[in-house]
């Protein structure tokens, strides 16, 4: 897809999301960063005092985590060091850097190897949002499964190490960082009630200001302007991966831009979409895109292994599961 479609596919995608509720109820404020389209609403009358604050909680998110920008920690990180034969270590990291690969590399352990940050020479290659992406030569891919591996990564204090080569790509978890981020500040100051939408994850806030539970629909992959159905929350976060959102097409086969970090190749899975719900927002995106690259049979033995506490909503090739705790809160459509 092209950058025009993408940023009108990830439109349709917030449009979607939105819990509706009358415009009045909300001050809103609309930001583009870390490559998706953010929408921020809040409770009417508080947007002065937060946007800025959350416009600040953004951009220094995207000074750690961009994988693009030039002076990002994580680019830092996989420039200082090239030769594939040297161990190396980036020191003096901030925090949240800290915090979020030692919390990426707990999930990798846990799911597997499903999820793996160290994925980054494999979606460089893949290039899927470029401009004219190819299915690239076996060769390559292979070539690129040898730097990619959680366990050539480790952390102590602010210091992160890692065995010869290693490139680190934390898109499928700094935005759910982030979101976490945003709904703590706006609850530590305050905001009764707040519904974020932020490339495919969405936080909530406090409690609908129109009353009842708030209600996030999970999108129709065959058909992006439809729902599948509802799901009905208190609060927390909801991440969604899927195939549809981001990919190309060649000769009849789709490349999407999850990876399968054992085959190198887009996650072939009976998994179109499935949507994690999680009080942890990270965990919510690090978890989506794990299970999406196991498949319907193997996540829900995950689940089932209570490793972490969340919820799921699979879109399969042959129609939509939710797990056990969250059937009641699901409306299928
Ligand atoms: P989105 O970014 O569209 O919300 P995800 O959260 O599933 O979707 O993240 C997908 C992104 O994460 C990819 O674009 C790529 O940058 C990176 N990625 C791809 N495959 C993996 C994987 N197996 N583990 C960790 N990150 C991945
Ligand atoms: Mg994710």
């Amino acid at each position: 897809m092209k950058k025009i479609e993408i940023f009108l596919a990830v439109v349709i995608c917030i449009l979607s999301f939105s819990s509706c509720a009358p415009k009045d109820e909300y001050d809103e404020k609309q930001i583009f960063a870390m490559d998706t389209v953010i929408t921020i609403k809040v409770e009417k009358g508080r947007g002065d005092d937060v946007f800025d604050g959350c416009a600040g909680i953004i951009t220094e998110a995207e000074r750690i985590f961009s994988r693009t920008l030039e002076d990002s920690e994580v680019t830092r990180f996989n420039t200082s060091n090239s030769e594939a034969e040297y161990d190396s270590a980036l020191d003096d990291c901030s925090a949240p850097f800290v915090e979020l690969i030692e919390k990426s590399l707990d999930i990798s352990e846990k799911t597997g190897g499903a999820f793996d940050i160290t994925i980054e020479p494999l979606v460089e290659l893949w290039n899927i949002t470029g401009e004219s992406p190819e299915v690239p030569d076996v060769s390559y891919i292979n070539n690129a499964l040898v730097y990619v591996g959680y366990e050539r990564m480790y952390v102590e204090d602010d210091t992160v190490y890692r065995y010869g080569m290693v490139k680190i790509d934390m898109g499928a978890i700094a935005k759910g960082y982030t979101l976490g981020m945003l709904c703590d500040y706006l609850g530590a100051l305050g905001v009764k009630y707040a519904n974020i939408s932020f490339g495919g994850n969405v936080g909530l806030v406090g409690s609908k200001p129109s009353g009842g539970k708030w209600s996030v629909g999970i999108k129709d992959p065959d058909d992006t302007s439809s729902t599948v159905g509802t799901l009905t929350l208190d609060g927390g976060y909801v991440a969604v991966s899927g195939d549809y959102e981001r990919y190309f097409e060649k000769d009849g086969t789709r490349y999407h831009h999850i990876i399968d970090p054992f085959t190198g190749y887009p996650a072939q899975t009976d998994i179109r979409s499935v949507a994690v719900v999680c009080d942890d927002a990270s965990l919510a995106d690090g978890l989506s895109t794990a299970l999406f690259v196991m498949g319907y049979d193997k996540a829900l033995a995950f689940y089932n292994a209570k490793t972490y506490d969340f919820e799921a909503v699979f879109v399969t090739d042959d129609g939509v599961y939710t797990t056990e705790g969250i059937k009641d809160s699901f409306q299928a459509k």
